[in-house]
């Protein structure tokens, strides 16, 4: 629990050796931690490692940051190897949210205490906190931004009188990532009483979240599942496409310029993570919308958390009651996403300083 966690916390030795970088606030921090991302093939992670890493650092302690090339077994071992190395706590990422069991308990066993980062980790008592941001919120965003593209929605989120019918066509992420359930059970909150009425048509009839899952989130995977839905569909134009990620959108869009669409006509696609590839394609007309989730706040909250752990502090949550990994309902500190279009990408990405315009030049 909560209590016995934070004394194991409290009694960690603690020598205040701040041998990683300055000091934040005169608190006397020190230790390791160790922070296991799933991957430097997208740009995310990057930029998650690195901002957990320089505020952990900026409160004095040392950082063991590894990414594992979305392979488990990899993972595992990066993390054995933080457990048998001395970190005094965990920050997690993980690839299969149901492949940590063991590793976990070993961390348990020796009093480590363990955060699920942006990804919930199922299946173990071991995990302490989480923080991520409303996942369920992000795939309602998703598919509000398909339907104000194709304007079955207008710019409050309001039906239109546009009857359609519209033709879409559904991807879902990683069936082994928690997320993609929660992404694809949001949009289809929002979409499904729209196939009900009739205004929206899935041509493929593919609508199962196992038929749309994409294993590991891999682009060239999506790709191949654009390309097989557009031999199965002939000529039937696709006016927009649900898509949970900025990678298996380039991966559609490859499929659609190859089937024919020219990048003037595309359907309305939308993503995630305002990754750099598809900002520029947004700003180019290309993909629609994107889901900005900005990590340096994750890696704030995750931060702070191990901060509150270590210091014999109870870290500050807010859900109590949606993300039950099977063994516990995980306490959560969820942060809010944004939905970002050409039309405010400026805005809501160069003033938070996220990216500068030269980035998405
Ligand atoms: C993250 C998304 C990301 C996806 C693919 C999910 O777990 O929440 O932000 O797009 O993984 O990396």
């Amino acid at each position: 629990g909560v209590m016995s966690l934070a004394l194991t916390g409290c009694a960690g030795d603690r020598t205040g050796g701040s041998a990683g970088g300055g000091d934040g606030g005169g608190d006397e921090a020190g230790g390791i931690v160790g922070v296991a991302m799933p991957t430097q093939q997208s740009e995310r992670w990057i930029a998650d490692g690195d901002n957990v890493k320089s505020q952990l650092e900026e409160l004095g302690y040392d950082v063991d940051l590894q990414f594992a090339n979305d392979d488990i077994p990899t993972q595992v071992s990066q993390i054995e190897n933080m457990i048998s190395s001395g970190a005094e706590a965990l920050i997690i990422a993980s690839i299969d949210g149901t492949t940590l069991t063991d590793v976990l308990q070993q961390a348990a066993d020796a009093g480590i205490p363990v955060i699920a980062y942006d990804r919930l980790i199922n299946g173990s008592p071991n995990v302490d906190y989480y923080t991520t941001f409303d996942n369920f919120q992000v795939g309602v965003q998703q598919a509000t931004s398909l339907l104000i593209g194709m304007g079955v929605f207008d710019e409050s989120g309001a039906r239109t009188d546009a009857a359609g019918p519209f033709n879409v066509e559904l991807f879902a992420g990683s069936p082994d990532d928690n997320n993609a359930g929660f992404f694809f059970n949001g949009a289809m909150s929002i979409i499904q009483p729209l196939i009900d009425d009739g205004t929206l048509v899935v041509p493929s009839g593919q609508v199962d979240f196992e038929q749309v899952a994409i294993l590991r989130w891999l682009p060239e995977t999506a790709q191949e599942r654009m390309e097989n839905i557009l031999t199965i569909i002939g000529d039937t134009q696709i006016d927009g496409v649900l898509s949970p990620y900025d990678g298996l959108s380039i991966g559609i869009i490859s499929a659609l310029t190859s089937g024919g669409y020219s990048t003037d006509a595309l359907p309305v696609i939308t993503g995630q993570d305002a990754e750099v590839g598809s900002m520029k394609s947004i700003i180019a007309g290309e993909q629609y919308s994107t889901i900005f989730k900005d990590t340096r706040l994750l890696a704030e909250q995750a931060v702070a958390m191990v901060d509150a752990l270590l210091s014999g502090e109870e870290p500050e949550v807010n859900d109590t009651e949606t993300y039950d990994n099977g063994e516990k309902v995980v306490p959560s500190f969820l942060l809010e996403s944004t939905i970002v279009t050409v039309d405010n990408y400026e805005e809501v990405l160069f003033d938070s300083g996220y990216y500068t315009a030269e980035d998405l030049a």
